[in-house]
């Protein structure tokens, strides 16, 4: 049992997650453990589903991955029902508490509701505070409770009303997707920060973080979720609902980045061919005579194809990354620790006196960048170009995407060349920000308001940071050093 303060600033948890919704269909909670298999890179520390079979909510939520916890029939069996939600979850602190795996569940007034959340609330350590002094008991230490409070004092009369009611006093980024008796409800933030598609499998309808899930499941995407929107779906069909003032969407352009899985649309945008874009841009803006273009994979892998293209050189697989490596490796000594370097990436036999560049989407701490140049060089290559496919991540993230402290930013910290000489690179770049914006159709970032949030590379962050403003910012937030 976790003894944490309701206002430790460090149990706000940043989370990366995914969720699904569906309603309508015999075993909705197999099709919501398939979907959730689709978003699972989207987080690989618990997983959760609420299903509901019009008198009683079925529940199972654990650490770990989907197939860790869904792969029995048993499992899936008691979850019966013609609705259900479910969540993937990385939570970016150390350890997984059960009583934070989502969907959260909770008994109101007018009967059960479960909800997950993909996202942040950048005022939720706030509200929690006030919530406290009213006399609410919280169960858990994660932002997304802060709205089963909110619904559970609110004095609207029905399920969608409260709901409603609770966002308009919410600040962050969220795509929600709640269940009650009466179906499933799901919700983007005015902004649209976190993804959100509907989708539809014969009458059922679903909801999902990406369209990879409606995909692994024959469903057809029908349709983003827009920014602001609720979807109240239910016996009658669907229908949607436009509760919060109209503002200008600002999708998360990491998404495009490294986030979403590639086979996904998101906002109408075939996330593959937008990594495509982005890798050949970076090579109109940065190339240099080289023999071969290498991914470090994979997360690179879409926009070193780009890049190679562009360029005309060959695209070559120069690393291999053992797809079996977990995060559960024990480095008991030094020197072991030094050998699990190529635990995950392993330098291919082809780089003897070659020129490599080396194309991966981002530099977060540099630890990444740093071994793989490393690996390089002792492989015989030459030269090593390092290409980055995304701006300088300067600033940290609020909204949903883990990231660690603006100090454990390499780029927060150092100028590039800076950076070229700490990963030993001889040479790098990274794309401009009008080169990403560019990428995706925009003509740079400034030729209107931007599109995208992008406050990651720019510091430009376009939803209020209320408890970071009043000194309750997460300190040391994130496994990204163990999980790279
Ligand atoms: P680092 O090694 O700390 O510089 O992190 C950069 C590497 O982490 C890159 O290879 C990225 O693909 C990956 N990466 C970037 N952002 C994230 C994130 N939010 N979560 C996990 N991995 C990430």
């Amino acid at each position: 049992m976790l003894t944490t303060h309701p206002f430790r600033s460090d149990d706000a948890l940043h989370e990366e997650c995914g969720v699904f919704g569906v309603y309508g269909v015999a075993e909705a909670a197999a099709l919501a453990a398939l979907g959730l298999h689709a978003l699972q890179h989207r987080g690989q520390e618990a997983a959760g589903i609420v299903a509901f079979d019009g008198e009683t909510f079925h529940a199972h939520r654990g650490p770990g991955h989907v197939g860790d916890n869904f792969s029995s029939k048993d499992v899936i069996s008691k979850l019966s029902g013609h609705s259900a939600i479910g969540h993937v979850r990385y939570a970016t602190t150390g350890e997984v508490a059960q009583r934070n795996i989502q969907p959260l569940f909770a008994d109101f007034e007018f009967g059960g509701l479960a909800i997950c959340h993909n996202g942040n609330l950048t005022n939720s350590w706030h509200l929690r505070r006030q919530l406290v002094r009213r006399g609410s008991l919280f169960q858990s230490t994660s932002d997304t409770e802060v709205i089963v409070h909110l619904i559970a004092t609110s004095l609207k009369d029905n399920v969608e009303e409260r709901l409603v009611d609770a966002l308009r006093q919410v600040q962050g980024a969220y795509s929600l997707v709640a269940l009650s008796q009466e179906g499933v409800i799901a919700v983007r933030d005015p902004l649209g920060v976190r993804p959100l598609v509907l989708g539809k499998l014969g009458d059922a309808w679903i909801v999902a973080s990406e369209s990879c899930a409606l995909d692994i499941i024959g469903a057809t995407l029908e349709r983003d979720v827009q920014p602001g929107e609720m979807v109240v779906i239910g016996p009658h069909g669907l229908r949607s609902v436009r509760p919060f003032d109209r503002a200008r969407k600002r999708l998360c352009i990491f998404e495009y980045i490294y986030f979403a899985r590639p086979d996904s649309l998101v906002d109408g945008v075939n996330v593959y061919d937008a990594r495509k874009r982005i890798g050949a841009e970076l090579a109109r803006e940065s190339h240099v005579p080289a023999d071969m273009v290498i991914p470090v994979p994979d997360s690179g892998v879409p926009a070193a194809l780009g890049y190679s293209a562009e360029c005309g050189l060959p695209f070559e697989l120069g690393i291999i990354r053992n797809h079996y490596v977990g995060r559960t490796f024990i480095e008991p000594t030094d020197q072991i620790r030094h050998l699990g370097v190529k635990l995950k990436h392993n330098a291919n036999r082809i780089l003897d006196g070659k020129r490599v560049i080396l194309v991966d989407d981002s530099i977060v701490r540099g630890t990444t960048s740093t071994k793989i140049v490393a690996m390089m060089r002792q492989a015989g290559a030459r030269e090593v170009h390092m290409r980055i496919s995304s701006p300088p991540t300067t600033h940290p993230c609020f909204y949903g995407i883990a990231t660690p402290t603006k100090e454990q930013l390499l780029a927060s910290q150092m100028s590039v060349k800076e950076m070229e000489r700490f990963i030993g690179a001889d040479s790098l770049a990274f794309i401009s920000i009008d080169g990403l914006y560019r990428a995706l159709g925009e003509k740079g970032r400034n030729a209107k308001a931007p599109q995208y949030c992008d406050a990651c590379f720019t510091g430009d962050y376009a939803i209020p940071l209320v408890d970071h403003d009043a000194g309750k910012v997460q300190t040391q937030l994130s496994l990204l050093a163990e999980t790279a």
